[in-house]
């Protein structure tokens, strides 16, 4: 168990609140989560579903109107073909990715993850006694890979590859061009991927491009995606993965042995997210962009510190090398002299230092109080 790791984000948070209890302000830009309520809709789907009777087990791969409502999604949205066998549900969409490697990699393989990447990879990755292998991603490269480092990494025991676009913590996504690259290689070494798309929907001035739509891939690839983001939906808990159609039993039978199944009512839930009007998803994201404009703006005229602009998700990961201070240092800086909660870029691995990740998952109010804080801490670093 001392190898599992963790995500710092929860223990910020608990420090937060500790000093909160204590009587301090502090501004919360440490968590992954929208600050906004699950809309309207999905809500009273979900009450009808449990006043209707969704609240005994279901299948372990999740109701079949569910399968059916996210392949359908999917389908359109990435412009692939799936179906309801491709398709697990699970309560959130950590346990695709928990699952995937599980049944995919074995002891010894080695896994190419994000670095900076969301903690989990690497921590489930080395928990199931494989090998992680960290893929940099470069500010000058607006936080994408470099193919060349990627060239160099692959081994004959590489055995999947992990993708997250867009990015937690960077915010930035893969274009067409570097998905071909991974796809070209995926083939030619014959690789998993592991696309994790949980903020697809989350996007700005680009739309989000997902590695199954080049030719092949549908086969090799297990997308991870869910509400929690999209839809404001993260204490429901409920994901999904699209995997091959071979893939999906084992995968199903992992949530049999965990989980049983998904919340019921949860899912019919999702259906209405999925296939009810979108205007809600659509002003949050409208909303999000404002802050990142506002966030970018504001940290960009702190001496100091230089944020390049993020292309979708709710994070910034401003590059704080100049102020001659450890992340680690700077984020208990913050949280204890100035009361804003942030994460060291060092909680998204090694490279992640001389940067700070601050969600924008806030309201504007306490983003614009959050940079004066920053600004009067910085004058006395
Ligand atoms: N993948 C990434 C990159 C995330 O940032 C998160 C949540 O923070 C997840 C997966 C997990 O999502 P869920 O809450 O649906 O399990």
């Amino acid at each position: 168990m001392a190898g599992l790791g963790t995500e710092t984000a929860f223990e910020v948070l608990a420090r937060a609140k500790a000093l909160e209890a204590h009587g301090r302000e502090i501004v919360h830009l440490e968590i992954g989560e929208p600050d906004f309520d699950t809309p309207r809709n999905i809500v009273d789907a979900g009450v009808t579903a449990l006043r209707g009777g969704y609240t005994h087990y279901g299948p372990s791969a999740g109701l079949m109107e569910a399968r059916e409502a996210v392949a359908s999604y999917f389908s359109k949205d990435r412009g692939v073909l799936v179906g309801p066998d491709n398709v697990v549900i699970t309560p959130g969409a950590k346990p695709i990715l928990f699952f995937a490697i599980l049944a995919l990699v074995n002891p010894g393989d080695e896994v190419i993850y994000p670095d900076p990447g969301f903690p989990i990879y690497e921590s489930v990755i080395s928990f199931f006694g494989a090998k992680p292998v960290p893929l940099p991603l470069r500010e000058e490269r607006q936080f994408t890979f470099d193919a060349a480092d990627l060239e160099a990494r692959l081994t004959p025991k590489t055995r999947m590859l992990i993708l997250n676009s867009p990015h937690n913590p960077c915010g930035s996504m893969l274009s067409r061009e570097d998905l071909r690259h991974v796809a070209e290689i995926a083939m030619r070494r014959n690789l998993w991927v592991l696309s994790d798309e949980i903020y697809s929907k989350i996007t700005y001035e680009e739309k989000h491009e997902s590695i199954t739509q080049f030719p092949g891939m549908l086969e090799r690839t297990i997308v991870v995606d869910g509400f929690s983001k999209a839809y404001a939906m993260t204490g429901w808990r409920l994901g999904y993965g699209i995997m091959p159609k071979d893939v999906t039993p084992h995968i199903a039978r992992l949530m049999t042995n965990s989980n049983s199944c998904t919340a019921s009512f949860c899912q019919i839930a999702g259906i209405e997210a999925l296939k009810g009007p979108q205007h809600d998803r659509d002003s949050m994201v409208a909303e999000f962009r404002r802050r990142r404009d506002f966030i970018v703006e504001g940290l960009n005229s702190i001496d100091g510190i230089h944020c390049v602009e993020p292309k979708g998700a709710f994070y910034v990961f401003p590059n704080v090398k100049a102020l001659g201070l450890s992340s680690a240092k700077l984020q208990n800086r913050l949280l204890e002299e100035a009361g804003v909660a942030a994460l060291s870029g060092t909680a998204f691995g090694p490279e992640g230092e001389g940067y700070i990740r601050f969600s924008y998952a806030n309201s504007k109010e306490n983003i614009a109080r959050a940079l004066e804080k920053i600004e009067s801490l910085l004058q006395k670093v």
